[in-house]
């Protein structure tokens, strides 16, 4: 029998999806929460059935990456278990995780025993006050000791992603790649981008990829690479460290829509075909109505992706 493939009206294959576990998190980020959060009540987000049917929704469509993001993953209660049973739906290559380290102390190695193959660790400062500055809640030496546990966990790779912002942690970029490169993670600058009201103007603070990238070649020697993860980052080869890839995460200066394989769906269970547009399907809603069967669920997914914008 053929693959089953999901294809989008422009021919693109959609082979990638994130899925948000949990609108909830244990920081409030500057460019991502506001200080007073009100979370969704829990009838309004998918459960962990629903999230595991979901997925093999869409692996039997053919997708092969899932990463599962929030708010915070590692927050939501059953976390490690979804991970197990995802992470062995045949035809999946690879669960990955986007996670704010906090937890991971306790929890990095359930997670690569569940078949979490490559984790990406938030890390926008390593000065104590800084970070707790930016995060608001969080305590920098804990997700330190996270990062370490994770190194011990045998994943195939951890990244290190890291908002850059004028008059917050530019000045830290030399730092951090340094941090990386010592032990051997790869790390990606990105730019922030305006999503959800967080209460305070970012223009100022907006620092570009190419800026990022001048400074790093004040101190180290950046080697061009084609290498792709299959997400939006444009990657970095350092002289001297093969172990680590600078990457670039540049919706502002260096558009990436043209080549996006990629969906999303929100803790409610709202398929979102784009990052910048609002329009989305209602998953969760389809997911209650039909318990049983799961054609309607797939018809409104093919019929959703022909609307995914150029
Ligand atoms: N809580 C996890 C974490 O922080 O890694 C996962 C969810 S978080 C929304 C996923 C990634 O998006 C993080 O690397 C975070 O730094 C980044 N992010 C959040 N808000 C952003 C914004 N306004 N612009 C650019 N990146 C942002
Ligand atoms: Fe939480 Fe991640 Fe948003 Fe920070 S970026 S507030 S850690 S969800």
């Amino acid at each position: 029998m053929a693959e089953q493939q999901l294809i989008d009206g422009l021919g693109r294959r959609i082979d990638y999806v994130r899925l948000s576990v949990t609108d909830r998190c244990d920081f409030r980020c500057v460019y991502c929460m506001a200080e007073d959060m009100t979370f969704l009540p829990r009838q309004q987000v998918l459960t962990l059935e629903e999230i595991e049917r979901l997925a093999g929704i869409l692996v039997a469509q053919g997708v092969k990456k899932i990463r599962l993001t929030g708010g915070e993953p590692l927050v939501r209660q059953g976390i490690v278990d979804l991970c197990s049973r995802i992470s062995a739906l045949p035809g999946l290559r690879e669960l990955v995780m986007t996670s704010n380290g906090s937890q991971l102390v306790k929890l990095a190695r359930p997670l690569a025993e569940a078949g979490v193959k490559r984790l990406n660790i938030s890390l926008d400062s390593l000065d104590a006050e800084r970070f707790r500055a930016i995060t608001r809640t969080g305590e920098l030496q804990q997700v330190l000791d996270g990062i370490e546990a994770a190194r011990e966990a045998g994943f195939q790779r951890i990244k290190l992603n890291v908002v850059v912002m004028k008059g917050r942690n530019a000045d830290e970029v030399p730092a951090l790649v340094d941090y990386a490169l010592q032990r051997g993670l790869d790390i990606s600058f990105i730019e922030e981008m305006p999503l959800g009201h967080v209460g305070r103007s970012r223009a100022e603070a907006f620092c570009s990829s190419d800026e990022v990238r001048e400074i790093i070649r004040r101190s180290h020697v950046l080697i061009d690479s084609a290498e792709q993860s299959g997400g939006p980052a444009r990657y970095m080869r350092v002289e001297g460290y093969p172990d680590s890839r600078i990457g670039f995460i540049s919706p502002h200066s260096h558009n990436f829509c043209s080549t996006c394989n990629r969906v999303r769906v929100t803790a409610e269970g709202r398929l979102l075909l784009c990052l910048g547009h609002e329009n989305s399907i209602d998953m969760r809603g389809l997911l209650r109505r039909h318990p049983t069967t799961d054609t309607p669920v797939l018809e409104a997914l093919q019929a959703a992706l022909q609307r995914k914008p150029a």
